[in-house]
């Protein structure tokens, strides 16, 4: 089955045919189908049957009044909303009772044994709508966001705060002030639960506007996909009728001028309809070097937020948070000395609670100061930062690579001096204490978003280059005593 039809000659608003309606709403049903559980399913929607469509309406069978009034009261609003996500323009659900329909299921569960509903409601008809129907459920969640990823959950501190009151702001008025806006910061430092905690709250406050999240790489997938199976018109419609598009990890466009053009359109047709758009990228648009520049154009033009790695204070408040929502008996103590310890992003920090609650589970055992240092080793295994300053790590990676601390500090960019500086900035992110702004002023100020780039680079050179990680760890040797444990 396929909804190919339509938009060959490029006339996507034409009235979509009758036909396609009976498409839609059988892909809908297959929606609820994976929202619900079987049980649920089987008794209020397996005995739905498509009838006819008329202008922007479905006409549909259902088995009795009873029914009827269930199924209008649960499920029409949610049907409504999923065909007008699946097509891109509002369709009404209409039930009429057939009995026709009724009798081709009476009989088939005379054959079967097989009904649910009935058996246990034996005269449900007469029962009054309000005590047979429980409230309609506050609204599903959506699909595509995880509840976690909240603005409730999130950590104010500095290293965040403008971008999550500029995500704040925009939930609370989707479209209307900072449209497009684009939050980068590297991994782990809360990107996708800010883009996640928009939607959320959209979806909750503002029960009928469309939120869509995806990812820069579903969205890529999704595109080559709807070039193969030829339903471009389903995968237009889908995105150009977001009222709030959530786009994560634009980095991923580099390199993708298909995907990169159809972004290019429905950025367009959103922007000029006011739709909202929220973009996150692991680096400032400035360095999407990649990109064409029409696109870099559309980022910049909205407003542009960065995150950065959340002080000590942050990674203690932090923690605090993810201790009482986890419930996990850890001590003050054992919170600053993860604290002092893991100081790259908020991913770390999680993944060093996760390793003690494990611990913890399969020992059972309290979490003690000297269990957490043994535990955690791996994660802690830098080099004590105090005794650490930018310029003995200069001149270690300057006499590394035969070069002169001042030559890092300098203006000049040739490739001889522009790889060595990369590194001497990633190990002093790695070592230090420093914010990015500070180690950016370190190094013959430098703006903060070219230290977070040569960290990128390093990182990712790290995965295809094998010897990179060894060479650091060498240049870290040699600049600190031996680690005391
Ligand atoms: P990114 O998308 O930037 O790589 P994520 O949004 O996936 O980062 O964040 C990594 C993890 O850290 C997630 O579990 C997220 O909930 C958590 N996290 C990030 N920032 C905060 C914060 N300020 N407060 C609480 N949790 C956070
Ligand atoms: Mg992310």
């Amino acid at each position: 089955m396929s909804a190919t039809h339509g938009s060959a000659n490029g006339t996507t608003t034409a009235t979509t045919a009758a036909w396609d309606y009976e498409v839609f709403w059988s892909e809908a049903l297959k929606e609820l189908q994976e929202q619900l559980t079987a049980q649920e399913f089987e008794t209020w929607l397996r005995k739905l049957s498509y009838l006819r469509s008329a202008e922007s309406e479905v006409v549909i069978s259902v088995p009795s009044s009873f029914y009827r009034s269930q199924v209008e009261s649960r499920y029409q609003r949610g049907l409504e909303q999923t065909l007008r996500d699946l097509s891109g323009q509002s369709i009404r659900v209409e039930f009429v009772v057939d009995k026709a329909t009724a009798a081709a299921i009476a009989e088939e569960e005379a054959a079967t044994g097989n009904d649910k509903t009935s058996a246990r409601r034996p005269d449900a008809r007469l029962e009054p709508r309000s005590s047979a129907a429980p409230p309609p459920p506050a609204r599903r969640a959506h699909r595509q966001l995880n509840q976690e990823y909240n603005f409730a959950r999130f950590v104010e501190g500095e290293s965040n705060s403008f971008a999550l009151n500029a995500a704040m702001a925009i939930a609370n008025n989707p479209g209307r002030s900072y449209n497009p806006c684009l939050i980068y910061g590297s991994v782990g430092l809360g990107k996708t639960h800010l883009l996640q905690a928009i939607g959320n709250e959209v979806h909750r406050q503002l029960t009928d506007l469309k939120v869509v999240y995806v990812t820069v790489e579903t969205f890529t997938n999704e595109f080559i996909q709807s070039i193969k199976e030829k339903t471009g018109h389903r995968f237009k419609n889908r995105y150009r009728s977001a009222d709030v598009l959530l786009i994560d990890d634009v980095q991923f466009l580099q390199g993708k001028v298909e995907t990169q053009h159809e972004l290019f359109h429905t950025f367009n047709a959103l922007y000029d309809a006011k739709k909202q758009m929220v973009f996150s990228s692991d680096r400032p648009v400035a360095e999407l070097k990649a990109l064409p520049d029409r696109l870099i154009n559309r980022f910049e033009r909205g407003l542009n937020v960065d995150l950065q790695p959340p002080s000590y204070e942050t990674r203690i408040a932090i923690l605090r948070q993810k201790v009482e929502e986890r419930q996990i008996d850890i001590g003050d103590d054992v919170i600053e000395l993860i604290s002092r310890n893991v100081r790259t992003n908020v991913r770390d920090l999680e993944k060093a609670l996760t390793k003690l609650v494990a611990y913890a589970e399969l020992v059972e055992r309290t979490i003690s100061i000297d269990i957490a240092n043994r535990e955690l080793r791996d994660l802690f295994s830098r080099p004590d930062s105090r005794n650490i300053g930018v310029d003995a790590i200069q001149r270690t990676v300057a006499e590394f690579f035969s070069l002169t601390a001042n030559d890092l500090r300098g203006k000049k960019r040739t490739k001889a001096i522009a790889f060595p500086r990369q590194v001497a900035m990633y190990i002093t992110r790695r070592l230090t204490e420093y914010s990015t702004t500070e180690v950016g002023n370190e190094f013959g100020g430098r703006d903060h978003t070219t230290v977070m780039y040569a960290c990128q680079k390093v990182e990712e050179r790290m995965k295809t280059d094998a010897t990179l990680e060894p060479t650091i760890q060498q240049i870290i040797r040699s600049l600190s005593p031996p680690e005391i444990d």
